[in-house]
């Protein structure tokens, strides 16, 4: 007796590439991993001993289903230096992760039936935590030789009497592409709230990331440490809220998570402490990998229209070789052991592409690409 929305839900797909890597790596083979959208290095130690202290401290109860205020403050004075935006604390929920924010988000908004409008290729889990929310994914399509861009004619016409709001993400995890100003105030002059999902920002190398709250108040902020703090495993988000959407996500909160950790939320105030140079380097990385991955991914004879602005991503247009992306992608896997996305865990728009991540080694990285190389040989 499953229900139908866990019955119809689809696999997340890197997730099974994954686990046929880990079969292959216990017979002792050795896989290069380009699929995980995770980084590689540990959390900083300054943020890890903050948690210990805390935890040693008796930060182990249930906090305000807010979030801890210092928190939501040291978030206020962040969103201000860094976008020059103000906002105030109560209009922040913090979440266990930016998963968890989208899901209330969502379910805060939708009634069955209703929609929300989002690119194709888009996150694999988008569509899926609509759905469970009891809404309605509507797809627009988004192109390479368009680098990736909303095109907002296009947009339109998928707005109905049921759009409740427009879910974008930049930079965007599979393109790497940041949404361009003059799109991103377009859209927020629909009149139609926006989902801004901004998890990937400070990982940008290219221009500059901004915020939906730079353009409007009309918006929602789903955003989290995992990305460029490397805090995965500690499943620590938050949600930046119009007044309105406040108090229905609080109750939605209490009764579905209480509250976020306690001792990773004091953990996020140390993340938002690092020194400035401790962040420089960690994108200095990034940025190096993604020219190291750039030169490989050429040197395979892929082209690349627009070398991505941000996140850890190259979404390559592999048709040439293939229209059938998982096949592809497992192809790869058993005869060259190099773990890729297919494309199609992006969306149909994302068939016939695979996506590669730079959340890896210079060295591991450099290994795939020759590996590759022996592979389209
Ligand atoms: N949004 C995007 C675009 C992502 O790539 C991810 C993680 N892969 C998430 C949200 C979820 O991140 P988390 O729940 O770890 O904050």
């Amino acid at each position: 007796m499953i229900s139908k929305v866990a019955n119809s839900i689809s696999p997340f797909y890197v997730m099974e590439v994954l686990e046929r890597a880990q079969q292959l790596e216990q017979r002792g083979i050795d896989v290069i991993h380009l699929e995980i959208g995770e980084p590689d290095h540990n959390t900083d130690v300054q943020i890890c001993k903050k948690a210990i202290e805390s935890i040693r401290g008796g930060d182990t109860k249930y906090t305000h289903s807010l979030g801890i205020s210092e928190l939501r403050e040291q978030l206020c004075v962040f969103y201000k230096n860094k976008y020059g935006v103000n906002i105030k604390p109560g209009n922040i929920l913090v979440t266990n992760g930016s998963s968890p924010a989208l899901f209330l988000a969502f379910a805060s908004m939708l009634n069955p039936g209703d929609e929300i409008i989002l690119t194709d290729p888009h996150y694999a889990c988008y569509p899926q935590i609509i759905r469970i929310a009891g809404g309605v994914p509507k797809f627009v399509r988004i192109y390479e030789k368009e680098n990736f861009q909303i095109d907002i004619a296009r947009l339109k016409k998928k707005l109905t009497k049921k759009t409740r709001a427009i879910l974008i993400n930049s930079p965007s995890n599979p393109t790497g592409m940041l949404v361009n100003k003059e799109i991103m105030s377009r859209l927020t002059g629909l009149g139609i709230p926006v989902i801004s999902d901004e998890i990937y920002h400070g990982l940008v190398y290219e221009g500059r990331e901004q915020s939906i709250l730079e353009f409007t108040e009309n918006a929602i902020v789903v955003s989290g440490f995992s990305k460029l703090y490397s805090m995965t495993g500690w499943r620590l988000g938050y949600l930046i809220l119009p007044d309105e959407y406040i108090r229905p996500i609080q109750k939605l909160q209490q009764n579905l998570f209480i509250s976020a950790n306690s001792f990773v939320q004091r953990a996020g105030i140390e993340a938002l402490r690092l020194s400035p140079g401790k962040i420089d380097n960690i994108v200095l990385k990034y940025k190096k990998r993604r020219d190291v991955m750039l030169k490989g991914l050429l040197s395979l004879g892929f082209e690349i229209n627009k070398v991505p602005d941000g996140a850890f991503y190259f979404f390559v247009n592999t048709s040439k070789i293939s229209r059938n992306s998982y096949d592809l992608a497992f192809d790869i896997l058993e005869n060259a052991h190099v773990a890729l996305t297919p494309g199609i865990d992006f969306g149909k728009g994302g068939q016939g592409y695979l996506r590669f991540s730079y959340a890896n080694s210079v060295a591991k990285i450099n290994e795939g690409i020759s590996k590759l190389q022996d592979y389209f040989k």
